[in-house]
């Protein structure tokens, strides 16, 4: 698995050697904060030193440019530092690719060396008490005042919340209606620590991201200067929309590393665990588990490069970025339990690195977006794809007796647009497909004419029961179906009869 990809460019590959020396020189000291439950300063500061943060800020911003790739290759390994993997996840999310993108030229020398050097880290703020999923749900308030605004309101669950010097927020600008429909009513900032009425509410205590403060931030008439708006006056939704994939992507990967550590213990373990006179890597019940653990962990790792290069090709893969933050944390989840079960008792407990992996998949499932909301990601855009959207129509097939996709031109196309004609095409169509309905744009296509005479003719037929329409929310003809009635008078019954050859006649009816 330690593998590079052949795609990577010669920096990315000497960052790969870099980061992965320096995370096993530190494996230890990332033990010793977990079990102390100790924010890992003195490690944090290390990564800083070591240029980490800048993997994805430009050179000419004191980075190291290594683009999407770098980044998940930095994220992957320092995954593996327990804590330290998210905070530098987070750090660099907090406003990266929103200033790079959306940021003036002052805003990115002001921003980016920060982000890169990693001396201060960074928190997002998108989440509040009624603002989860739907993220656009923001109550926190910002009002200009002369060349200020003025915050007000509360983010929870964000990571790094305390420890960060720079909070990336989103909040509302508008109460206008038509506004919000538009999702025009959110503006994003940048938030320093340390400005009056900016406080710390509540850490909580969580299943896992053990020591890494998470918590609730409170904004109490803060004031904050324009410059530190990021982004025009309600385009907060289109600069959080825009750093998303990246987002996704490295919270996927940051999993990714520990897959390895994971196989490397079992193999260990399995080699020196004796029951029933035999080490457990002999029965196959682990041995399809490991196999298991090594596919999903080399898929992953796959997907998640693939998806960078994309990103870094200057592609907005949103479908590939949720499916990739979709499996790493699936599979990390499903890693996890594999891995205890093969563990046994021994899994369960917290001297072994595997209980972790388990607890920390759930958050993953659930934080940047659940697993059932990129679903609907990946739904909603696939089913917008032509490439998933091609014409596909079954024709029925003299020769074969069955209906067969076709490219053919229908057997009625010519024929006179008149109630009779697309009656039978209708009823035809219950020959070929049963169980469906036709689009307008189905009928259309078999028998030409224009869209509104054929609507015309589609609402006398309803009037006679012929046909059953099917209307969307505007009301407008989606779907139409022929009725019992349609069928009938459209073809005699041998018309719809079909039976297989072996089929006996003396049985038919
Ligand atoms: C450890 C941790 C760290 C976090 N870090 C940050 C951070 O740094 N910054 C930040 O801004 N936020 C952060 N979050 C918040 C995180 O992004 C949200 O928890 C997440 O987006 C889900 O919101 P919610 O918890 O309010 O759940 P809800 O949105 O209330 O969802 C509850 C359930 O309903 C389902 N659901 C909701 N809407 C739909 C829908 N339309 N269709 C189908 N199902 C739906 C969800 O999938 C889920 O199963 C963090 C959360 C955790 C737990």
């Amino acid at each position: 698995m330690s593998e590079e990809f052949f795609w990577w460019n010669d920096e990315q590959k000497a960052i790969y050697k870099d980061v992965r020396q320096f995370v096993e020189d530190n494996l230890e000291e990332a033990e010793e904060y977990f079990w102390n439950t100790k924010f890992p300063w003195p490690l944090v500061k290390k990564v800083a030193k070591k240029g980490y943060f800048g993997a994805g800020v430009p050179k000419e911003y004191g980075g190291l440019e290594l683009g999407a790739t770098g980044s998940c290759i930095v994220a992957a390994q320092l995954g593996r530092l327990y804590a330290v993997g998210h905070v530098f996840t987070v750090s660099m999310l907090a406003g990266l690719e929103q200033v790079l993108r959306f940021g003036t030229d002052e805003q990115k020398e002001m921003w980016l060396p920060k982000i890169a050097s990693g001396e201060e880290l960074g928190a997002l703020c998108i989440t509040e008490p009624f603002a989860g999923s739907d993220a656009a749900n923001v109550f926190t308030s910002a009002v200009k005042d002369g060349d200020e605004w003025i915050l007000n309101g509360k983010k929870r669950f964000i990571t790094g919340a305390g420890v960060s010097d720079r909070y990336f927020i989103y909040a509302k600008t508008s109460d206008d209606k038509a506004l919000r429909k538009q999702y025009g009513h959110i503006t994003s900032f940048m938030v320093e620590k340390g400005r009056p009425g900016f406080s710390l509410e509540k850490i909580n205590p969580l299943i896992g991201f053990d020591n890494v403060p998470n918590g609730y931030i409170d904004f109490d008439h803060v004031r904050i200067p324009d410059i530190n708006r990021i982004g025009a006056v309600g385009k907060g939704w289109n600069v959080m929309m825009a750093g998303l994939n990246f987002e996704r992507l490295i919270g996927a990967a940051v999993f990714s590393g520990l897959f390895e550590d994971v196989i490397n213990l079992l193999f260990h373990f399995t080699k020196r665990r004796v029951q029933f006179r035999k080490t457990t890597n002999q029965f196959p019940g682990v041995q399809e588990k490991i196999a298991e653990i090594i596919t999903k962990a080399k898929v992953s790792r796959l997907f998640s490069y693939h998806c960078a290069k994309l990103i870094d090709d200057g592609g907005e893969p949103m479908v590939e970025a949720s499916i990739a933050k979709m499996i790493n944390t699936e599979y990390a989840r499903d890693i996890g339990l594999k891995a205890i079960q093969i563990l046994g008792g021994d899994g369960l407990t917290k001297f072994l690195p595997a209980e972790r992996i388990l607890r920390e998949a759930k958050i993953g499932e659930i934080v940047a977006g659940t697993t059932e909301v990129q679903k609907m990601i990946i739904y909603r855009f696939c089913a917008m794809l032509p490439s998933y959207n091609k014409p596909m129509r079954l024709r029925w097939n003299d020769e074969v007796n069955a209906p067969i996709i076709s490219r053919k031109e229908s057997q009625f196309m010519g024929m006179d647009i008149t109630e009779e004609n697309v009656l039978k095409v209708i009823s035809h169509d219950y020959k070929v497909n049963p169980g469906l309905y036709m689009t307008p744009d189905d009928v259309r296509e078999d028998i030409g004419g224009g869209r509104s005479e054929l609507r015309k003719i589609f609402e006398q037929l309803e009037q006679q029961g012929l046909i059953v329409i099917h209307r969307d929310r505007s009301g407008k003809t989606a779907l139409v179906k022929a009725t019992y009635e349609g069928l009938q008078k459209a073809f005699p019954k041998e018309y719809y009869q079909w039976f297989p050859a072996w089929y006996e006649n003396a049985d038919k009816f």
